[in-house]
């Protein structure tokens, strides 16, 4: 594993760009720039062997525009396998747009976004993810067919995120089912990093089954906002990893299973809805499975917000939505089961399933 990195590091200085490291085959990526409204995007299209790309775009203020291409192709390749496990016929796609959502984010930046995205002709497909609203969509919608996430009002499925928060609830279920022996969440010591739109939906789920509920997050406003609709405990301390917890749940951003983390860790679970949670989905998946703590795989058990917006494209409605969401709860079941006979971790054991529906699509081609 180590000669692995070191090639790959080498690799990285002789082909900086198709050498990063998180370059996995990607079809195809675009650079978006246009000085007049300030836009800087990237749009990733990881792979489109069962249908267009479809993932959302993310505002977010990268430290660097490395981080940025970092993100976007972790994402997008996050996606491919995301809409393959969950059975739908959709490509891997994401874009982020460089930029503080809260103060940089304009109708006229947005519309210009929407143009690039119309410029790839429907290979790629948009929706909201972090720093974006169903509002920022509607408007897309005017410039581009080739978004969803889109308001009810304006014919769409409406928010993903109280359906990715369902998704979530489904999954951490079944993996509680799977180390505890039952699925009942009451009494349970859980802690949500992160109350935003997924995060929130979701403390809604577990505290109205009973669970103990700490949650922590960047804005203090939002931390007293949501403990007292629904309350729970904010966590204090500075090392939530180190508490004792029966579940983590990630719901902030990505690779918070890492290096520093990973020995420090006292869950039992974990299961979020964040994308990307292990910084290394090979070293930290494989450090999770000997310290015996449950990973409910973040593409699996997030994939309600796909599944909402996909119901724009196939015209399904609300109850097929929700049928293909709590089906989330056997299919993480099968995955957990199907990693442990196989020795494997459960990161690899989803992986496999989804990368074996792509390779049959591939064949029939
Ligand atoms: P959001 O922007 O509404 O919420 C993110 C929250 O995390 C914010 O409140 C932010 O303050 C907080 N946060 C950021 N860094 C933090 C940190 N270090 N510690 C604690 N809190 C922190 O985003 P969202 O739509 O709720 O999505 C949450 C995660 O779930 C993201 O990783 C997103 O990619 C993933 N996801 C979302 C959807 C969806 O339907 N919205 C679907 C699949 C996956």
């Amino acid at each position: 594993m180590v000669t692995e990195v070191v090639k790959a590091k080498e690799l990285q200085k002789l082909d900086p760009v198709f050498g990063q490291l998180s370059f996995d085959n990607h079809e195809q990526i675009v650079f978006c720039n246009d000085k007049d409204t300030g836009l800087k995007a990237i749009i990733g299209i990881h792979n489109t062997v069962l249908g267009p790309a479809l993932g959302g775009t993310r505002m977010w203020q990268y430290n660097s525009e490395w981080d940025a291409l970092n993100d976007v192709l972790r994402l997008s390749r996050g996606m491919t396998f995301k809409s393959a496990i969950t059975g739908l016929n959709l490509g891997g796609g994401k874009a982020v747009i460089i930029g503080d959502a809260k103060t940089q984010k304009t109708p006229e930046l947005m519309l210009r976004f929407g143009e690039f995205v119309h410029s790839l002709g429907g290979r790629y497909i948009t929706a909201e993810d972090v720093g974006m609203m169903t509002s920022d969509m509607d408007l897309v919608r005017t410039v581009t067919p080739y978004v969803t996430g889109i308001s009810e009002e304006k014919g769409g499925a409406g928010n993903p995120s109280p359906i990715t928060a369902y998704g979530v609830f489904m999954g951490m279920k079944a993996a509680a089912k799977y180390k505890f022996g039952n699925d009942n969440l009451e009494d349970k010591v859980i802690y949500v990093e992160g109350i935003g739109n997924v995060g929130e939906a979701l403390v809604e789920h577990l505290s109205n089954e009973g669970a103990k509920v700490f949650i922590s997050d960047l804005s203090q406003d939002r931390l007293e906002e949501v403990r007292d609709k629904y309350g729970v405990s904010i966590y204090e301390g500075n090392n939530l990893y180190a508490e004792d917890m029966d579940i983590y749940a990630p719901c902030a951003l990505g690779a918070t299973v890492n290096n520093k983390t990973i020995n420090t860790l006292k869950a039992k679970v974990i299961a979020g809805a964040a994308n990307n949670q292990l910084a290394d989905e090979h070293i930290h998946g494989t450090q999770l499975r000997e310290r015996g703590i449950v990973y409910a795989p973040d593409f699996l058990i997030n994939a309600g917000g796909i599944i909402n917006v996909y119901a724009e494209l196939e015209n399904y409605g609300k109850q097929e939505i929700m049928r293909k969401t709590e089906n989330i709860y056997n299919t993480t079941l099968e995955i957990l089961s199907n990693a442990e006979t196989n020795e494997i971790t459960t990161h690899e054991a989803a992986f496999h399933i989804a990368q074996s529906r792509i390779d049959t699509r591939k064949k029939e081609r």
